[in-house]
């Protein structure tokens, strides 16, 4: 427990180092791509050179601004919509984009356990949070596999609390995002949530993805936890928080609570 509470410290100071970088680039990036924009705008045609300089200018800033949005992510300054959704109907939603990204080489299951609860979240940084998963999964099975996404409704207790500085006990949605890839070793397992940390070559990964997903669950009152070992696959598990509207709206439609599970 200990341990844990030191790692959440340290992840806390990260964020907020990184969170004030990322803030004030984010405004100096919007000086620029708002300047290229109005270039872009009134360059005559008949100057291809300058239109792709600046072209790649503008391509170059907004990728930046990718990687800036992602730290803002990390360090749980961004702006967020949470509402209600369907956790089973959301990732449903997400199977062709999935076969997509993923390539013939690996196979999607989705296993939706019945009667998931509505969770509070928001949908489209969900979205962003599981498709980054998913190329990680694909990146760690270059001869193929596959992946698995599972949904059920999970149950938090002061066991899991004392076990673990970050976790608040509560009802939660559980989405497991697994594969039989190459695994993580101990220290990149320490490290992955970082931001900047990877393993991957110069060009291939920024180390964003998974500090990324972090933040975002953070931020949304939920957790994640990563368990992996070296040739035994990785298995992502996000905690949402269960969503608890309004008496009409949980209700009519929430299900009884099911046995916990880890
Ligand atoms: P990136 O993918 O850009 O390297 P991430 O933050 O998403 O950044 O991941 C950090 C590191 O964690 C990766 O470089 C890789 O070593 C490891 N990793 C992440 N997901 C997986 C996975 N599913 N299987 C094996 N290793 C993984």
């Amino acid at each position: 427990a200990e341990a844990a509470l030191r790692q959440s410290q340290k992840m806390e100071t990260v964020g907020q180092l990184t969170g004030g970088v990322a803030h004030d680039f984010n405004n100096l990036l919007q000086i620029v791509t708002g300047n290229l924009d109005i270039l872009q705008r009134n360059l005559p045609p008949e100057q291809p050179r300058l239109v792709r300089a600046v072209g790649a200018a503008m391509n170059g800033a907004q990728r930046a601004a990718v990687l800036t949005q992602r730290l803002l992510a990390f360090s749980r300054r961004q702006p967020l919509a949470p509402k209600r959704i369907d956790p089973n109907r959301l990732i449903a939603g997400m199977s062709d984009l999935l076969h997509r990204s993923l390539g013939e080489r690996i196979e999607v299951e989705i296993v939706q356990a019945a009667r998931v609860w509505p969770a509070e979240v928001d949908a489209n940084q969900l979205e962003n949070a599981l498709l980054n998963l998913a190329i990680n999964a694909r990146d760690a099975m270059p001869q193929g596999g596959k992946l698995t996404i599972e949904t059920a409704n999970t149950h938090l207790d002061s066991h899991y609390a004392a076990l673990d500085a970050e976790v608040s006990p509560g009802q939660y949605v559980l989405i497991c995002v697994s594969d039989t890839g190459t695994g993580m070793d101990e220290e990149t397992l320490a490290h992955a949530f970082e931001p900047f940390f990877t393993t991957k070559e110069v060009g291939r990964g920024t180390g964003l993805g998974l500090s990324m997903v972090y933040g975002f669950i953070k931020q949304s009152g939920g957790h994640v936890r990563i368990h992996s070992a070296c040739g035994d696959g990785t298995a992502v598990r996000i905690y949402l928080p269960r969503f608890h509207g309004t008496a009409r709206d949980t209700a009519a439609r929430a299900p009884a609570p099911s046995a916990p599970q880890g």
